[in-house]
């Protein structure tokens, strides 16, 4: 049970009851009825990547764990199209075609670990989801577990179909909704001529004002990623890798992809504009050797971090790009008054920001000081026209900052379709919304609606 009791997000940890590790749909349906019969809760685990404690067993609940589904069930080239199970991790799915000209898009930092079912419970995102779109993008077909251990399929083998879209209500729907079994994804031709660039920059302002330039003149990269001087020299003393200068207070990586000609007219323009907005040097890197050696640094940032320091929390907040110098000043400020370090390496494009906060778990009370630096670091995005998640989910650890996006009534509406899925409350109970027993307070109003006589699942309610 102790490899159960976390995910990604260690600061929060409960060893479940129970783990099953089912290897078909079948043995999956048996299981989420044999909860359903006896009323226990289930909880839905891919690869125990999550970052917002998602697959963490707070309850005495039973974990279902895909890790031995990890068939692939059918390969439709010609239509562009894979079906997979849920097990199956993301960078597997593009090994298994990349021979023959084609990938699968959405790429998060943790592919090389995290499961495809964990990628549609969280609508998660990655490094080429600027250009190409999150995981919400690439989904065809689902099949699912219900929560009374019923199988269905939403979706279809086309991207767009008639009706009320059940499909896209359950992709980011973190396992509250039931148990994805089989997931059919759609497959991109692999691009003719990819080319990426490094930029160094004097200070975080200036870089994010070569994203502002390269965005505003319509050039639009595969991906755009930027990582501070702690980041740099992380890198650079774990790796060695000489790529990343120094001293730079930043680095922009700019991954632009299409035909020959026109990668190169936005290799020109991208490099211009990094120069006009202070770039002390871009370098460019064509083959596919020369691009892995500028990426492995950003791929690798939070492991090299590591070993500086033991524990980490990454946040996963996301502001309008116009916004990032002034949110990134405002983060570092917040930084050294709560005497804890952050490091920033994030999705510059889309304006996802990763900080980084650095502690040692076995400093007294550090725990609350991260959670509280998190939680200011979440209303300065707000504050900024933000979000409190880019891609990594609400879970358990942001729910009790639900209340600053949506209202009451909102949140009872999204409780209604998750009735609709889970009348019981069995699957994932008390993840992404605040409960009384979780957030006090700010799940007041909901025990208000349930008084005026909105229904909501027992847990929603429960003190
Ligand atoms: C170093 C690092 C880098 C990361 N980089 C990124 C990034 O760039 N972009 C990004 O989006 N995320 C990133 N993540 C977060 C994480 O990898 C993703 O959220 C990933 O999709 C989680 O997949 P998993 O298989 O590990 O899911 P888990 O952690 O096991 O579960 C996550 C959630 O999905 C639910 N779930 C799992 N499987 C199913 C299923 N079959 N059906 C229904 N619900 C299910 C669980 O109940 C839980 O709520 C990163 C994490 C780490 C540690």
């Amino acid at each position: 049970m102790l490899a159960y009791d976390c995910d990604g997000l260690t600061l929060h940890r409960h060893q479940p009851r129970l783990v099953v590790l089912p290897e078909t749909t079948e043995q999956v349906a048996a299981a989420v009825r044999c909860c359903a019969e006896q009323g226990v809760p289930f909880i839905a685990r891919g690869s125990g990547t999550g970052l917002s404690g998602g697959a963490l067993a707070e309850t005495d609940a039973v974990v279902i764990a895909t890790s031995r589904m990890r068939q692939v069930l059918q390969l439709d080239l010609e239509n562009q199209r894979i079906t997979v199970q849920p097990g199956v991790i993301n960078s597997w799915v593009t090994r298994a075609v990349a021979g023959d000209g084609f990938y699968y898009a959405p790429d998060p930092s943790s592919q090389v670990a995290c499961s495809i079912g964990g990628n549609v419970a969280e609508n998660s995102g990655g490094v080429h989801c600027l250009k190409y779109g999150v995981t919400s993008n690439h989904v065809l077909e689902l099949e699912l577990v219900l929560p009374d251990g019923s199988i269905t399929t939403l979706g279809g083998g086309l991207p767009e179909l008639p009706g009320l879209d059940l499909r896209g209500v359950f992709i980011g729907s973190e396992g509250t909704l039931g148990i994805a079994t089989a997931i059919t994804l759609r497959l991109l031709r692999t691009p003719p001529c990819v080319a990426v660039l490094l930029a160094d920059f004097a200070s975080m302002a200036a870089a994010g004002e070569a994203v502002r330039l390269i965005t505003g003149a319509g050039v639009l990269p595969a991906g755009m990623e930027m990582m501070d001087n702690p980041c740099i020299q992380a890198v650079d003393d774990y790796f060695g890798l000489d790529e990343y200068p120094r001293d730079a207070a930043a680095v922009l990586l700019i991954e632009l992809d299409g035909h020959p000609l026109e990668v190169k007219e936005a290799v020109e323009l991208a490099s211009r504009l990094c120069l006009q907005a202070g770039a002390g040097a871009v370098r460019e890197a064509w083959s596919e050797e020369a691009r892995a050696r500028l990426w492995k640094g950003r791929k690798s940032a939070i492991t090299a971090l590591g070993r500086q320091f033991p524990s980490y929390y990454l946040q996963d907040g996301v502001v309008p790009r116009t916004a990032l110098p002034t949110v990134l000043a405002a983060i570092d400020r917040l930084s050294a008054e709560h005497g804890l370090p952050v490091a920033n390496v994030f999705h510059a494009g889309d304006g996802n920001l990763h900080p980084l906060i650095l502690y040692r778990a076995d400093q007294p009370g550090v725990g609350e000081r991260v959670s509280a630096l998190g939680g200011e670091i979440l209303r300065l995005c707000i504050e900024a026209g933000g979000s409190i998640s880019g891609e990594h989910g609400v879970g358990s650890d942001k729910r009790c900052y639900m209340d600053w996006m949506f209202s009451a009534d909102d949140q009872a509406t999204m409780q209604l379709v998750r009735r609709a899925f889970d009348p019981d409350g069995l699957a994932n109970p008390g993840k992404i919304f605040p409960t009384p027993k979780t957030c006090g307070e700010s799940a007041r109003r909901l025990v208000e609606l349930q008084a005026e006589g909105v229904v909501l699942p027992p847990e929603a309610v429960a003190f």
